[in-house]
């Protein structure tokens, strides 16, 4: 079972691999929000992936 994030603006970021799936949601709010998350904000923000 992955693990899903959902941002504020809608994207969902899904990945098995908990290291990428932080990497990849930084990425993103970094390319699209211009924000820089900490691997525990974005750990917060993660739900389990039914
Ligand atoms: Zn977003």
């Amino acid at each position: 079972m992955g693990k899903v994030v959902r941002c504020a603006c809608g994207m969902e970021i899904r990945n098995q691999d908990e290291t990428q799936l932080i990497s990849e949601v930084q990425q993103h709010a970094s390319e699209a929000h211009e924000m820089s998350l900490s691997d525990e904000q974005v750990r917060a923000m993660m739900q389990i992936d039914e």
